[in-house]
């Protein structure tokens, strides 16, 4: 193949590719774009990362993890070792959520259909000081044990 065939047969490649991806973007349910790290070559962030996203993984499998975003928040896994965002969100007249997620219905883009993204107080759950305690008792599908105590 001639250079000039193969760098068009590349070209081609790379715009079926990017079609697709906005085909896919396009019926997705909600706005909220697919989130990516900022690259590093630090090999002790990458392991975090990594790890990260294993143990959201696991906390999903064991129904701790009720997020409200797309992209399943970072703050809670870390901080809390579960996610009751997805509950917080939906308890009308006093819906909040962590900072990872707020920052996702601050731009309306959140997951669960209903919930009012303007109404959404953020919240830290106390572990920073800034307000009472309140730290959540990891939730499950059933979703009975997430009120603060
Ligand atoms: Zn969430
Ligand atoms: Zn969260």
């Amino acid at each position: 193949m001639k250079t000039k065939q193969w760098i068009l047969s590349i070209l081609s490649g790379t715009l079926l590719v990017g079609a697709g991806v906005v085909a896919t973007m396009y019926v997705t349910e909600w706005r909220e774009p697919t989130a990516t790290y900022l690259e590093t070559t630090d090999p002790q962030l990458i392991q975090i990362r990594e790890d990260l996203e294993a143990y959201k993984a696991k906390l999903r499998k064991e129904e701790k993890y009720f997020c409200c975003i797309k992209n399943d928040c970072n703050w809670c896994a870390i901080h809390m070792g579960h996610c009751p965002c997805g509950d917080l969100v939906m308890e009308k007249g006093v819906e909040k959520s962590c900072p990872d997620c707020a920052a996702a219905w601050n731009k309306k883009q959140g997951k669960i259909p209903g919930v009012d993204p303007d109404a959404i107080q953020v919240t830290t759950f106390g572990i920073y000081g800034y307000e009472e305690g309140g730290h959540h008792a990891p939730t499950n599908a059933s979703g009975t044990e997430h009120h603060e105590k």
